[in-house]
């Protein structure tokens, strides 16, 4: 049995028919914008989200700290959820690319409110840093894949344009969320002022995220891009990934939240499993009871070939993806009920 890698679904390798895209795509050179695939990709990713332009780079986290850099200014503050990657898992960019300040909201399970973000917007008052930008995360991956709904996300934009601050989507797992909630991506333009989208999550390119936004706003993050190295030149090999990705890999991700959705049934079944993070996407967050040992029950798994993430004290992570197979699943299954504590 090959390795069942479920400890992210950023593991997942391109397929024949995706390199056959990459080895194919014509190329030129991007930092002169004359890569004619990554134009492609640039302008077919935001014509889906109904936004004006777009802006290939090399990370989610790359893409992320530029909107952050293009909507802050030293001294001011970004609102966004105790737990998002932005804040997490970014390294402290914020303060580091932005040297700007971060006002956290305690949401449940990664999402927060209109009302928070009211609540979190400062006073014109010198002794407060002046709110810049609000960021969601959609789907909230520390929240265990839950989303927001177009109607939710309708009503945090209203907050903002009411108060003249910018929306930013984290939207990594972009897609997931669409594909859960029923909604439109094309109406995410309405309410959004710049989306991050990964292309090498579920969607399964090796490589890359599409920074959208206004024409003006793209133009001048072209230059934040530069600063941090992410002028690339023949990118077009991965953008070539991206698209294809784009156009054959959307539709499926209903699969994989079946398929987490199973998982996570077995799960609640199992005697030496105290909780189950509800599924509502593909990733399946699980809490082990007190006397279970994590690493011994991860090494359980590995044994039989399975791959997880430890996510906290006695939490195990689980994300479904594209390279898992119908077989693999069978396996995964079996292991996990036949586990003994
Ligand atoms: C993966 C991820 C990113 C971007 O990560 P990169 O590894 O830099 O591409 C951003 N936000 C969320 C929620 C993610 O899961």
């Amino acid at each position: 049995m090959n390795t069942i890698d479920l400890r992210s679904d950023t593991v997942t390798k391109p397929t024949p028919a995706m390199l056959h895209a990459m080895f194919n795509a014509p190329v030129g050179d991007d930092v002169y914008s004359e890569d004619p695939t990554v134009n492609e990709l640039q302008e077919y990713c935001a014509s889906l989200f109904g936004m004006e332009a777009g802006l290939f780079c090399p990370s989610g986290t790359m893409t992320n700290q530029i909107a952050i850099k293009m909507h802050t200014q030293p001294l001011s503050e970004v609102i966004c959820e105790k737990t998002s990657h932005i804040y997490v898992y970014e390294v402290g960019g914020i303060a580091f690319n932005s040297s700007a300040s971060v006002h956290l909201v305690d949401g449940y399970r990664g999402k927060i409110t209109p009302q928070q973000v009211e609540a979190g917007i400062n006073p014109d008052n010198v002794h407060f840093p002046v709110t810049s930008l609000v960021s969601l995360e959609n789907t909230c991956n520390k929240g265990g894949g839950s989303f927001y709904t177009l109607a939710e996300i309708s009503a945090i934009s209203e907050v903002c344009k009411k108060h003249g601050i910018p929306l930013h989507l984290d939207g990594a797992r972009v897609f997931n969320a669409l594909t859960a909630s029923g909604d439109n991506a094309l109406d995410y333009g309405t309410y959004f002022d710049s989306i991050s989208v990964c292309l090498s999550k579920g969607l399964g390119a090796p490589v890359g995220s599409v920074l959208l936004g206004k024409k003006n706003f793209i133009e001048k993050a072209k230059r934040v891009r530069k600063v941090l190295g992410g002028g690339w030149r023949q990118a077009g090999y991965m953008a070539a990934a991206g698209l294809y990705a784009l156009q054959n890999n959307v539709e499926r991700l209903q699969v994989d939240h079946d398929r987490a959705k199973q998982i996570g049934q077995t799960l609640a079944l199992a005697d030496y499993v105290a909780e189950v993070v509800p599924v509502e996407t593909n990733i399946i967050i699980f809490r082990l009871e007190d006397h279970v040992n994590t690493e011994q029950y991860l090494n359980y798994l590995k044994d039989k070939s399975i791959l997880a993430s430890s996510f906290g004290p006695q939490m195990i992570r689980l994300v479904t993806h594209l390279d898992l197979t119908e077989e693999m699943m069978l396996h995964l299954l079996e292991a996990l009920d036949t586990y003994q504590a």
